[in-house]
């Protein structure tokens, strides 16, 4: 099992799509691991978006996704990483697929529904970004058997 974050961004929770988009993930079988409200400050958004530091829109991307609290989520699953950035779809709404959360939800670069880990590696790196490790639960699935075949999990 593997385990990625979901950050819903600002415009999601403005837009009253948290239960929506929540919903995908849980629909299509993912487990979830954790999920917190938060404020985010400059300094962890500065780390967390580091790989943008060098654009002229890190600054107002950043304080786009401080324009109100986001809800950040840790779902997990077989491939989770890889699964969940599919169903999130190519940054920029007006190309992601239909049938993808940014191409159902989304007209834009920037306000794009959610943040997807885009590797286990950064997803790792941005779970103890974002959570404190007795904030993420371990837990027995009792779906488990109708989710997955044995030799898959
Ligand atoms: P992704 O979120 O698809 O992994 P990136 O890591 O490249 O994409 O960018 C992080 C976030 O920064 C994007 O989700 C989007 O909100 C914003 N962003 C990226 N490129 C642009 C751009 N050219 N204009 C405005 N916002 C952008």
């Amino acid at each position: 099992m593997e385990r990625t974050l979901i950050i819903l961004k600002p415009c999601t929770v403005q837009r009253g799509l948290i239960g929506e988009i929540i919903s995908h993930f849980e629909k299509k079988g993912l487990i979830l691991a954790g999920m917190k409200m938060a404020w985010l400050t400059d300094e962890i958004l500065s780390e967390h978006y580091a790989h943008l530091k060098e654009k002229p829109f890190f600054q107002r991307v950043k304080d786009a996704m401080r324009n109100c609290p986001v809800v950040l989520c840790c779902w997990e699953g077989v491939d989770a990483v890889h699964v969940v950035r599919a169903m999130t779809g190519s940054t920029n709404g007006r190309n992601a697929l239909p049938g993808t959360i940014r191409g159902d939800y989304s007209m834009s670069m920037q306000e794009n529904i959610v943040h997807a880990s885009d590797s286990p590696e950064n997803a790792a790196i941005e779970l103890k970004r974002f959570f404190d490790d007795k904030e993420l639960y371990t837990y027995n699935p009792t779906l488990l058997p109708n989710l997955y075949a044995n030799d898959e999990v």
